[in-house]
C-alpha cells in the first residue's frame, strides 16, 4: 500500500488519514509524507519524508523484496534522497537496509547510537538469523548506520527542522524519534503501533510502559504519529491505546503468575485467547503465529526476573 498526502492542505490530509478531532497542520514547510507497508501479518512500514527538494527515507523494510519497492517509490517521486534514517535495531525495520542503500549509495545511513552500535555487533548474526525464516530473501550483509544521530540534536532533513528524540530502551534496545514541531508530525517508530500486535520478546516491557507515561504529556498534542506498524493518527490516540495494550498484558500475566509461577503454557494460551478477544484482528509484527503467547512467557519472566 502506499498513500500520500499533502500536509499543507489540512482538511485533504486529515480526511485521506481517517483521523476525526486533529488539529489542522501549520502550513509552510511544504512536507509531504508517504508510506509504504505490506499488509497482513509481519507489516512493517517505510516512510519517505518528502521536501520540496529531497526525500528522507525512514527505515527500510525486513526482506529484499520489500526494500526494493520502498526504492520504487523514492525513485517514482523524482527526488533525490537525501538521506536513510533507521528508527531502532529491529530486524523488521533494518535488514532490508543493504538494497536501499546499495540504490542510494551516496545517502548518509543516519541512526541513534545505541543503534549504531547494536548493528555493528550484530549486523551479521541478526542477518543470518532472518535469512533463516526468509531462505532467498533477506540481504547478505547489513551496512552500519554512517551518521549518529544525538539526544535533542536539531536536524535539518526534507526541507523540515526536526529534533531528535531518544528514548531508552523498550520496545527495543533504543528508540530513536524525530518530531518537526512546524508540521505537527512526530516519526514514533515502535513507542507505538497501531492496532498491532507488539514485539514483547526484548524483555524491557515494563521500561516501556514508563517510556510512554513519560512521552504522553510530551505529545499527546500532537496532530499526526507516524508508527512503526499499522496507520498514522494523532500522537495522543496511539500512545494511549499502546499503554491500554501493554497494561492489559501486564495485569493478565500478574494475575496468572498470582496463581503459578512460572508461567504454563496452558496461561500463555488463556492470555493470548484473553488478548485476541480485547484486541480483534491486530496483525502480528512478527510472522510466528504463536506471538503473544511467546510475549506472555518473556514478560512473566521479565516480572519474575527468571
Ligand atoms: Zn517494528
Amino acid at each position: 500500500m502506499f498513500t500520500r498526502r499533502r500536509l499543507a492542505l489540512a482538511t485533504g490530509a486529515l480526511s485521506v488519514l481517517g483521523l476525526s478531532g486533529a488539529r489542522a497542520y501549520t502550513p509552510g514547510a511544504g512536507l509531504e509524507v508517504a508510506k509504504y507497508d505490506r499488509p497482513g501479518e509481519g507489516s512493517v512500514n517505510s516512510f519517505l519524508l518528502l521536501g520540496p527538494r529531497s526525500l528522507v527515507i525512514v527505515d527500510c523494510q525486513r526482506t529484499a523484496v520489500e526494500a526494493a519497492q520502498v526504492v520504487a517509490h523514492a525513485r517514482g517521486t523524482g527526488l533525490p534522497v537525501e538521506a536513510i534514517f533507521l528508527s531502532h535495531e529491529h530486524a523488521d525495520h533494518v535488514t532490508g537496509l543493504e538494497v536501499v542503500r546499495r540504490a542510494f549509495p551516496e545517502a548518509p545511513i543516519l541512526a541513534g547510537e545505541g543503534t549504531r552500535d547494536y548493528i555493528a555487533r550484530n549486523g551479521a548474526a541478526l542477518i543470518s538469523q532472518m535469512q533463516g525464516f526468509f531462505p532467498g530473501r533477506v540481504p547478505d550483509r547489513l551496512p552500519v548506520p554512517t551518521r549518529v544521530l544525538r539526544p535533542d540534536e536539531r536536524i535539518t532533513l526534507a526541507g523540515a527542522e526536526w529534533r531528535v528524540d531518544q528514548l531508552g530502551r523498550g520496545e527495543a534496545s533504543g528508540m530513536t524519534l524525530l518530531y518537526s514541531e512546524a508540521n505537527d508530525l512526530l516519526v514514533t517508530a515502535d513507542l507505538c503501533g497501531n492496532r498491532a500486535t507488539p514485539w514483547l520478546l526484548d524483555g524491557h516491557v515494563l521500561d516501556w510502559i514508563a517510556q510512554l507515561e513519560a512521552a504522553l504529556p510530551r505529545y499527546a498534542g500532537v496532530g499526526t504519529a507516524l508508527p512503526g506498524h499499522g496507520a498514522a493518527a494523532p500522537a495522543g490516540v496511539l500512545i494511549r491505546e499502546q499503554l491500554d495494550y501493554l497494561r492489559s498484558m501486564e495485569r493478565a500475566v500478574r494475575a496468572e503468575l498470582a496463581v503459578a509461577t512460572p508461567l504454563t503454557p496452558e496461561a500463555a494460551r488463556r492470555i493470548a485467547a484473553m488478548m485476541a478477544a480485547r484486541y480483534p484482528g491486530f496483525p502480528r509484527v512478527a510472522p510466528m503465529p504463536n506471538l503473544v503467547e511467546l510475549n506472555a512467557a518473556a514478560l512473566a519472566r521479565e516480572i519474575t526476573g527468571g
